[in-house]
């Protein structure tokens, strides 16, 4: 038996069958081991195949998603949505340029208009309006603007010819790349983006106010230029609000560059001030009353040379003496409280509103976030018997009641 002949080995005969043991075992183990080797070596391969996937994957998913305009729409769709149809109440025009207005047209002739090539411009004005000729070109003002406030006023052809863009089509160009579109969009279906008063290509207007052909209307438009940085980055892209007829129809939209016909344009940086132009699509369209105000920055730079106020950490009790009760010594006799609130003293004047009271020194303290300060009245002890309220150049005494 096997049994047997293992037990009657003799010592010689097990080493060298433990030998051969050991040997068989460690050569299992070094397959084991070299099959996990191989393992792992597949594991990683194959993550590193996933991994390489999914940034694939992602890489053209993002690629997808920026191809994508940010309305979600592409340019020009005829699903979209049209707006809804406004009719707009009587208005009264033309509307009068104000006393500090560039008048770019007054009916009168085209001097401040010029054509592409830089010649005079070729449109047509007579009779108080100047009127698009076919294939002469646009017409370019001679003076540059950047931030405007533009009014114009327009008028889509009589008899009416052709449909959707081919109908009373002109536009606003302004620094002569950013369109607002003129169509006549009475009664005419196009796409969505570029009916009358839409940011061509962008934005839809909010309703489609459209008077009839041959009826003058008029645009307001608030447009804001593009900022880039010196590099030519774009630090803030160009806004626009328009109002179609008195009716709000762009309500400070961004622009995602340059307005374009089937390519999406983006921002090149350029100068500040640059001309506005009135397009030639064909249609003669007419213009009048176009007039602009230059709009001042839009960021307040705050006051010059300003003086940082002095400001005094005043203890419990010496904020304490200003604590009362005070009446205005005016025909309203009006009642205010002063109180403490921890190391804060807290005036409530004209309501229920508690406003902080910063000491800037021993008799006068400023309102935390107004220009109006409290300047105290102190009796020999050091109490305050009243004060005189300085606000928006008047100034009120209130006495201390209590
Ligand atoms: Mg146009």
């Amino acid at each position: 038996m096997a049994g047997e002949g293992r037990l009657l080995a003799s010592p010689a005969t097990r080493r060298i069958s433990q030998k051969r043991h050991r040997l068989a075992y460690s050569s299992a183990r070094h397959e084991l081991s070299s099959f996990k080797f191989i393992q792992c070596e597949v594991d990683m391969k194959r993550r590193l195949f996933e991994t390489t996937w999914l940034i694939f994957f992602a890489i053209s998913a993002a690629r997808t998603l920026l191809c994508q305009t940010p309305s979600q729409w592409k340019a020009h769709d005829m699903n979209r949505p049209r707006p809804p149809v406004v009719k707009p109440a009587d208005q009264k025009l033309p509307v009068s340029p104000p006393s500090d207005a560039v008048v770019l047209f007054d009916g009168r002739d085209l001097s401040q208009w010029r054509s592409q090539d830089g010649g005079p411009a070729k449109w047509v004005a007579a009779n108080g309006y100047m009127e698009s000729v076919k294939g002469s070109g646009y017409v370019v003002s001679r003076g540059t603007f950047g931030d405007v406030q533009l009014h114009v006023e327009w008028a889509a052809p009589v008899p009416v010819v052709g449909k959707s863009q081919g109908r009373g089509n002109s536009g606003v160009f302004l620094m002569g790349q950013y369109e607002i579109q003129v169509l006549d969009s009475y009664e005419n279906d196009t796409y969505a983006d570029g009916q009358a008063a839409s940011v061509y290509g962008q934005y839809p207007p909010l309703a489609n106010v459209c008077r009839p052909p041959g009826e003058w209307q008029s645009y307001d438009i608030v447009f804001r230029r593009p900022r880039f940085d010196r590099t030519g980055g774009l630090l803030k892209p160009a806004r626009i609000t328009i109002l179609h007829n008195g009716i709000l129809v762009q309500d400070n939209v961004e622009l995602w560059g340059p307005t374009n016909w089937l390519q999406h344009s983006p921002y090149q940086a350029h100068p500040d001030k640059l001309p506005i132009s009135l397009q030639d699509h064909g249609n003669p369209v007419r213009f009048r009353n176009i007039w602009l105000r230059e709009l001042p920055e839009w960021n307040d730079p705050g006051p010059a040379n300003v003086k940082s106020q002095l400001v005094l950490v005043l203890q419990s009790q010496e904020l304490d003496r200003y604590v009362g009760t005070y009446q205005r010594q005016t025909s309203n006799k009006e009642i205010y409280t002063i109180k403490r609130d921890g190391q804060k003293l807290r005036a409530n004047f004209w309501g229920p509103a508690e406003i902080e009271l910063v000491p800037n020194s021993e008799h006068e303290f400023s309102l935390r976030w107004t220009a109006g300060r409290l300047v105290f009245d102190l009796a020999a002890d050091g109490r305050p018997t009243g004060f005189t309220f300085h606000l928006g150049g008047e100034e009120y005494p209130v006495k201390r009641i209590e």
